[in-house]
C-alpha cells in the first residue's frame, strides 16, 4: 500500500465488481443503441477505461473537462468548459462518465448543456456518490456505490494531481494535507 494511504475503502476486486454491475445495467438499458461515452477529465479516466471495455454496444468515446461557478442563492450557476467535445452530440445518446458526484453542480449543468445541444438522450454513470454533500439534485442513472463524506483518492481520483495511479480507492493520512 502507498505510504500516504491510511485506509483502503475499495480494493481492486471490489472495484471490479462495482464496475461490472454498472456495465450490466447499461448493457440491459441501451441494448444495441450506439452511445457516445463522454469521459469527464481527469478523474474518470481509469473508471472509463474499465467500464467501456465491458459495454457490448457500439461506443464512441469523447472527452470533456468542465467546472461550475456562480452559484448564488438565486442563480443556478454557470458551466465553464475547459475542454469541449469534438463530437456533434445532436441526435446521439450521450453517456456521461464521472468519477464522483459531490455537490452535483457540475453534472447538473453539464446534463442541461448536452440536452441543449440536442442529444437524443443524456444519462450519467458515476462510480461514486457522496449523498451527504449534495446541493443540486441530479439524477444519476447508473451509480456504482455511495460513500460517506470523506475525501477519497486512487483509481483516477487525485489529491493535488497525485494518487490517480493507485489501483484501489482509499483515504489519505491526515498529515498529507499539512
Ligand atoms: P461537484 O459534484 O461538486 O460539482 O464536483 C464533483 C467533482 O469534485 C468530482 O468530479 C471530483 O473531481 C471532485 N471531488 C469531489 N469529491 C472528491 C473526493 O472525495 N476525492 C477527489 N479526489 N475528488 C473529489
Ligand atoms: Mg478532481
Amino acid at each position: 500500500m502507498h505510504k500516504d494511504i491510511e485506509k483502503v475503502l475499495f480494493n481492486e476486486a471490489q472495484i471490479e465488481e462495482i464496475v461490472g454491475n454498472v456495465a450490466e445495467k447499461i448493457n440491459n438499458d441501451y441494448g444495441d443503441s450506439e452511445i457516445v461515452a463522454i469521459v469527464i477529465l481527469k478523474g474518470s479516466l481509469v473508471f472509463s477505461a474499465d467500464l467501456i471495455r465491458r459495454l457490448d454496444m457500439n461506443v464512441q468515446v469523447d472527452f470533456m473537462q468542465a467546472s461550475s461557478y456562480g452559484f448564488g442563492t438565486e442563480s443556478s450557476g454557470v458551466i465553464k468548459i475547459k475542454k469541449d467535445l469534438e463530437t456533434d452530440i445532436r441526435g446521439k445518446h450521450a453517456l456521461i462518465i464521472e468519477d464522483i458526484i459531490d455537490s452535483g453542480r457540475t453534472l447538473s449543468l453539464l446534463k442541461e448543456e448536452l440536452k441543449k445541444r440536442g442529444a437524443a438522450s443524456v444519462k450519467i454513470a458515476s462510480l461514486l456518490s457522496k449523498p451527504a454533500r449534495r446541493v443540486v439534485d441530479v439524477e444519476t442513472e447508473y451509480l456504482g456505490t455511495e460513500i460517506p463524506d470523506e475525501f477519497v483518492v486512487g483509481y483516477g481520483l487525485d489529491y493535488a494531481e497525485r494518487y490517480r495511479n493507485l489501483p484501489y480507492i482509499g483515504i489519505l493520512k491526515p498529515e498529507v494535507y499539512l
